[in-house]
């Protein structure tokens, strides 16, 4: 049940965030005001028009009108504002670390200077760092929908762009009829040159997608991940492996990955033992933030307290962060936690 004093302890808790995408989270005025600026046509004029454009039911619209809005976004000090309105946003909500995912692809075919972008995006993090002391880091997110050839031009950028905080290389978008087998060749080498690898699988398509991801792309965390449920093998390998399953129930339930809260598969997963973490995903196209996932997951599931905590320490844990550098995080948060369950008496 969420208590007021839960609910106390849920706001003020240190977090950490390991599956959220820039693009996602600008807020509707920053949008309306860089397209205004950018001389960017929008499907939409004021904040309302957004807003009625983000009511969609399926994944696919969805899809369209996060590439319609996008366009909003072209030079380097937009997306520069548009990390430091989320670092600061993340830091207020007691966010001590993020890995935030820029999708290359919608701004590349817009003639969008990648490498501008995401040294925009780190100016702005650092930015939001200096006055919060908020640490975020970056991971490139590619659209599998436009196939592996593409991908290793992409990769070469991510590779130049790896001095200006990019720590992972993703796939994303399109899950249907695009899956993970084709990108084993383009992950093996971002392995190989240092980034670390994550993709969304298992979010609308089933457990063979999540076998391609673990299997074939040697993933260390694995997005959404939900549909891991319908394959007992699957749940076990995951759980044998310790995988980081990084899940964004509203997300889900926006997107109709999942079609109720009670037909959602996160307790199921966490129960069964796997490395699950909560996260926001796209906080302005779903209507959440990390705090308001962690209530609802409380009020649907009825996660307590304790599992909480339990979930926050896997993100640390499930970070890429080096080793030393998760232990000092934990045992700062932990203490934390430990004074704020204390005052609060949670
Ligand atoms: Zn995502």
């Amino acid at each position: 049940m969420l208590t007021p004093e839960i609910d106390a302890f849920i706001v003020r808790m240190p977090k950490v965030e390991l599956h959220l995408h820039l693009e996602g989270s600008m807020s509707s005025q920053t949008l309306l005001e860089l397209a205004e600026r950018n001389n960017i046509e929008l499907p939409a004029h004021n904040v309302a028009g957004v807003e009625q454009l983000l009511r969609y039911r399926h994944f696919s619209e969805f899809l369209t009108v996060y590439m319609a809005l996008v366009r909003a976004v072209v030079h380097g000090e937009d997306f520069a504002r548009l990390a430091y309105e989320l670092g600061t946003d993340l830091a207020a909500q007691h966010v001590r670390y993020a890995e935030v995912m820029l999708s290359p692809m919608q701004h590349i075919l817009r003639d969008v200077d990648i490498i501008e972008a995401v040294a925009g995006a780190a100016e702005g993090f650092a930015r939001a760092h200096t006055e919060t002391g908020i640490r975020v880091k970056l991971a490139l997110d590619y659209g599998r929908q436009y196939g592996p050839d593409r991908a290793w031009k992409v990769l070469e950028q991510a590779s130049a762009a790896m001095h200006h905080g990019v720590i992972a290389w993703s796939i994303g978008g399109n899950e249907i009829g695009h899956p993970p087998e084709p990108f084993a060749e383009v992950f093996a080498e971002a392995r190989r040159i240092g980034l670390h690898l994550m993709a969304h699988a298992g979010e609308v398509v089933g457990p063979e997608s999540v076998w391609g991801a673990v299997d074939a792309l040697q993933v260390e965390r694995v997005g959404h991940g939900i549909r891991s449920i319908d394959d007992p093998h699957l749940l076990h390998y995951l759980r044998e492996k310790q995988t980081v399953i990084d899940v964004c129930p509203s997300s889900n339930l926006y997107t109709g990955a999942a079609t109720s809260w009670q037909a959602h598969p996160l307790r199921q997963l966490y129960d069964y033992g796997l490395n699950v973490t909560v996260n926001s995903d796209d906080p302005t196209f779903f209507y959440t933030t990390i705090t308001e996932e962690y209530r609802r997951i409380v009020m649907h599931f009825g996660f307590t307290v304790d599992e909480l905590c339990h979930l926050t320490r896997n993100a640390v844990y499930g970070s890429f962060l080096p080793p030393y550098e998760k232990h000092t995080l934990w045992h700062e948060m932990e203490r934390e936690i430990k004074r704020l369950r204390q005052e609060l008496g949670v």
